[in-house]
């Protein structure tokens, strides 16, 4: 975050003689309250100011990437997630195209009866096997999908930063959110629940950008 000269100035104050009350420092400035109230709230929002009511602001020593990436591991996949699209194994290469066109999605999730996981299509998935000249119309896409357990998933309560570092570190493009589910006998099942994807995180960034979150 790239601080104005006043701001900096404010910052010095505050760290050489906080707690000091918005008052003073318009002094100290030969300014008025006024004037510094869009510094102060940029300074206290970015988390680097703290102010406590009747005694003044004080320096959270914290530096603003320390801010920025304490804010990423607070954003859970859950507050940033979209709604899966999902096909059935069954369903043909030809009819997950269409599907893909018709959500506007690049990830297909392939999922059995109660919404459990059993596969991934990517766009590339889908153009590989149009290379073989087999019938896409009778093909289902069971055959070229991506298959459990090999799928990178997250979880709702997961920090978006550690999701985006599992897109980053598998070199995919999105991540199914699910549920774990524990089936009668113990073995663990992923009832999907939504899709992460680098839009989602671009999503983020551009808002985080304007300062809103
Ligand atoms: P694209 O193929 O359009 O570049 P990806 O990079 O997401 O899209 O996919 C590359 C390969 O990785 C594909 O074979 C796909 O099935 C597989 N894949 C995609 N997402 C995942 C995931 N979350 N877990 C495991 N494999 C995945």
């Amino acid at each position: 975050m790239q601080l104005t000269k006043r701001q900096e100035m404010i910052l010095d104050i505050v760290k050489k003689e906080g707690p000091i009350t918005g008052e003073q420092i318009a002094e100290r400035l030969n300014l008025t309250r006024a004037t510094l109230r869009p510094d102060m709230a940029i300074l206290t929002m970015s988390g680097m100011l703290e102010a406590r009511p009747r005694v003044g602001y004080f320096y959270s020593g914290k530096k603003p990437g320390r801010i920025l990436a304490e804010k990423l591991h607070q954003i859970t996949v859950g507050d940033v997630k979209s709604v899966p699209v999902a096909v059935s194994e069954q369903c043909t290469i030809y009819d997950a195209v269409v599907t893909m066109f018709i959500e506007d999605v690049g990830t297909l999730f392939v999922v059995r009866e109660g919404g459990f996981l059993e596969g991934l299509l990517s766009r590339k998935d889908l153009l590989k096997i149009t290379l073989g000249g087999q019938d896409i119309h009778k093909l289902p896409v069971g055959v070229v999908m991506t298959r459990m357990p090999n799928i990178i998933y997250t979880e709702p309560e997961e920090s978006v930063w550690e999701a985006a570092r599992k897109i980053i570190t598998h070199e995919v493009d999105a991540l199914p959110v699910v549920r774990v589910v524990h089936q009668a006998d113990g073995t663990p099942e992923l009832e999907v629940t939504g899709r992460l994807s680098k839009t989602n995180i671009t999503r983020l960034f551009v808002e985080l950008g304007e300062g809103d979150l």
